[in-house]
């Protein structure tokens, strides 16, 4: 199995020339004849790399004052856990979107802690479709309403987001950060984990409006605290250096590819091509997803039948297209096609699923 294409789930690509630059620096961090790895998380150029990658983020989401940017451990699953011990306070609800596998669970972990309500779900249609957002049952003694603005497995993704009103909005943007231009303003808590769209795995990026935190209560544990790591500008224990330091570098990646601006279409373009093929095959290729909520950046298809399924998934992996196989839950084909997946890359994946379809049709 050799990668000549990366379109793997998570963690999945990063961009060849981050890797270098990492490569270029892994034994001597600017010359100081150390790694990253090895020095401390108090020094100054460690600091440095930490305090410029949350004002990357900052730069790049349009972030007011009004928001602050921590590193977390723990991986977005921690978040479903962390998001109701932190904003989940006595005698309120939390209300929750069930879109999808990850949605269920970060559901299901809030049930754990206190009282949650299913606003809306796309159970009815397996999960092919996003619930429709715009009228949510919200009521005045909810604590907030969780989304998940692209769900990976079944590969569908919100294309505009809900006015919550009062109610705080929180959504988990783990495979799709960064990969289109957002409006953060509506939002009060925004959460990924890095290894889909910012690099390695080790770090959640998290976005809180500074208002949230005055009401955490004291007694969930610090090292759980909202509050506590903003107090500590996410210094509160040792970071995961390494993995913030490759977020930084493809933070700097994506400003040079345009931002979030550039990022997007080049997005939008390399989703196109994909789902083109799709549609143009007469029923050859299938989409998974309903075509209005249809993600830019997990394509999950299938073919018209299980054999020629099988027969696509090993030409594929021979081909050194990999990362091709679907989630467990959703089964058939899913190509995820994250920031540092080229157009180029989408266009040979393309190229050979006309081809196969040419010779199997
Ligand atoms: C991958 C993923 C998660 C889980 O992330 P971990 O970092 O492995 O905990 C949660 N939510 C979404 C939307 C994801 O894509």
């Amino acid at each position: 199995m050799v990668y000549r294409y990366n379109f793997n789930a998570g963690p999945g690509a990063l961009p060849k020339e981050v890797l270098e630059e990492a490569q270029a620096e892994l034994q001597s961090f600017q010359g100081m004849g150390a790694s990253i790895m090895e020095i401390s998380h108090r020094s100054k150029a460690y600091e440095a790399i930490h305090f410029e990658a949350q004002q990357l983020i900052r730069e790049l989401m349009g972030l007011s004052q009004d928001y602050e940017v921590l590193f977390l451990h723990g991986g977005a699953s921690l978040q479903f856990s962390m998001v109701p011990l932190n904003f989940l306070t006595e005698g309120k609800a939390a209300g929750y979107v069930h879109c999808g596998t990850w949605s269920g669970k970060a559901w299901q972990e809030a049930g754990k802690i206190g009282e949650t309500r299913l606003l809306a779900s796309g159970m009815e249609t397996g999960f092919k479709q996003m619930p429709d957002l715009s009228r949510l049952p919200l009521s005045g003694d909810m604590a907030y309403v969780h989304l998940i603005s692209n769900e990976t497995i079944g590969g569908i993704q919100c294309h505009s987001f809900p006015d919550t009103g009062e109610v705080p909005l929180v959504v988990d943007m783990s495979s799709d950060i960064f990969s289109r231009p957002i409006d953060a303003t509506p939002f009060s808590f925004i959460y990924a984990g890095a290894q889909k769209n910012l690099g390695p795995a080790g770090v959640t990026i998290a976005i809180v409006r500074r208002s949230l935190l005055e009401c955490i209560p004291d007694t969930i544990p610090d090292i759980l605290s909202y509050r506590i790591h903003a107090k500590h500008r996410s210094l509160y224990n040792t970071p995961p250096v390494f993995s913030i330091y490759m977020v930084n570098l493809v933070l700097k990646w994506i400003v040079k590819q345009g931002g979030v601006q550039g990022i997007g279409a080049r997005n939008r373009q390399k989703a196109d091509l994909l789902y083109n093929v799709l549609d143009n095959s007469g029923g050859f290729y299938e989409g998974l997803a309903y075509k209005d909520n249809r993600s830019i950046m997990n394509v999950t298809f299938r073919a018209h039948n299980p054999e020629i399924e099988n027969r696509l998934l090993d030409e594929l992996e021979q081909e050194g297209f990999l990362g091709l196989k679907g989630h467990r839950d959703a089964g058939h084909l899913r190509a995820s096609i994250y920031n540092a997946v080229t157009y180029e890359q989408c266009k040979a994946l393309s190229d050979f699923l006309i081809g196969f379809q040419r010779s199997n049709g």
